[in-house]
């Protein structure tokens, strides 16, 4: 077995590095807001003019062709480069363009694929309902055929920057009568479609991430039906294979990045008594176990690439990773208030600082699955215990 890179890797990473050095963006990102939308797709674009956009996207729809190991090594030099979050771009370019190429017909590839990796076009994620999140399959958007149209009613709630984006991932359910499961299809919906309206909700953290989606009579071309009538079921387990398996890669290999930062932080501040909070037995200790965490959630993501390399795609295991990150990340920012002290209380904005991540890594063991979902996956699809009755 040989865990090194190849000469051919190793020149990639240097090209990258090279790369990224002259090209990161060091304005701040804007948290919020028409001027965060336009900073994400602005860094988009650049990324897909200088050839970075889609690394492990095959050619024909403008990406690379590259492997998941390049595609990692990017995410590498993209963290220690400090570049910024993906932003609008995470359900386009994450799992959206990712289910369209595994699933989606010629005409709904060429017509999108292109256009979000270019920055072009911004997508959003329509799954969860108000009683609808882990039970997914439990969703009731209703979807009518009228002639060669869907005419779609309901709601749906959580959904990631659906006020910024142009199309929406929506699952609707098309069949009432089959088993719930079978009766779902998976649609590309144009959000700016007469009858479809947008209410964003406050986070915690301050700004406007998620929203509450409603459908009032929209009429969606049955042409834009991804996998087939009545088959959106097995279309979305392909969308949250992609979410759960590679769409948090970045920010897995970022989360070393932010530990070190951590640690720096640590050997700079005081106590009360003037005592560096290093050298603070209690907080050097959990530094040091999140620093062999963290070095295991790296070999745990490297082998779970070598395995969809072989396998083609994402599987069961990517949710042990998906879990192992959240909690870690929770400890990590927890932490980082114990190293602040009652200077935490002071904070800019929901995505600088440590406060604000803080409070948005309670989310990281609820989106895309929470814990609780993870562990079932595990124990289910991964160790093989006995299912839930
Ligand atoms: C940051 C973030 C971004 C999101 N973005 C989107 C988005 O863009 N689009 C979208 O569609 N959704 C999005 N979501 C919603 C997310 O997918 C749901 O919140 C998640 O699936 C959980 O559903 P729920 O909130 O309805 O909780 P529920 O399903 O009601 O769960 C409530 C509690 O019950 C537990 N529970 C439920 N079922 C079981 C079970 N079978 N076994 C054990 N415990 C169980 C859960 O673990 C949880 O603790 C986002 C959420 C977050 C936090």
């Amino acid at each position: 077995m040989n865990l090194d890179f190849s000469p051919a890797e190793k020149r990639f990473r240097e090209e990258v590095r090279g790369w990224l050095a002259e090209n990161v963006p060091h304005e701040h990102r804007p948290a919020d807001g028409a001027e965060m939308r336009d900073f994400d797709l602005a860094w988009q674009r650049r990324q897909y003019e200088a050839g970075w956009a889609g690394i492990a996207w095959p050619t024909e729809y403008g990406g690379r062709g590259l492997s998941t190991i390049q595609q990692l090594i990017w995410y590498e030099e993209y963290a220690r480069a400090g570049a910024p979050y993906v932003g609008v771009n995470f359900v386009g370019l994450l799992h959206g363009g990712p289910t369209l190429i595994a699933n989606g017909d010629e005409t709904q590839k060429n017509d999108h694929l292109a256009r979000i990796l270019k920055g072009d076009e911004v997508w959003c994620q329509g799954f969860s309902e108000p009683g609808a999140g882990s039970d997914l399959a439990s969703l009731r958007t209703r979807a009518v055929i009228e002639g060669d149209e869907l005419v779609i009613n309901g709601q749906k709630i959580w959904t990631s920057f659906a006020q910024w984006a142009d199309y929406q991932e929506l699952l609707v359910r098309t069949d009432p009568e089959a088993p719930k499961h079978k009766g779902i299809s998976w649609v590309i919906c144009d959000m700016k479609t007469p009858g479809v309206r947008v209410r964003p909700i406050k986070t915690m953290a301050g700004n406007y991430e998620y929203c509450e989606v409603f459908y009032d009579d929209v009429h969606v071309p049955l042409a834009n039906i991804v996998g087939g009538i009545n088959n959106g079921w097995r279309v979305a387990m392909s969308t949250l294979s992609f979410e759960r398996g590679t769409g948090f890669m970045a920010e897995q290999v970022a989360l070393a990045t932010e530990l070190e930062a951590l640690i720096t932080l640590a050997g700079e501040r005081t106590d009360v008594r003037g005592r560096k909070m290093i050298a603070d037995d209690e907080i050097a200790r959990k530094l040091a176990m999140l620093r062999a965490e963290v070095a295991a959630l790296q070999s745990m993501t490297y082998a779970g690439i070598s395995l969809n390399e072989r396998r083609g795609t994402p599987g069961a295991e990517a949710s042990i990773l998906r879990l192992y990150h959240g909690l870690l990340t929770q400890r990590l920012y927890k932490l980082s208030l114990s190293v602040l002290g009652a200077d935490a209380l002071e904070r800019s904005d929901p995505e600088s600082g440590w406060t604000g991540p803080y409070l948005y890594s309670f989310s990281r063991t609820i989106g895309g699955g929470t814990a609780e979902i993870q562990r079932n996956i595990i124990a289910e699809r991964v160790l093989g215990l006995p299912r839930r009755s």
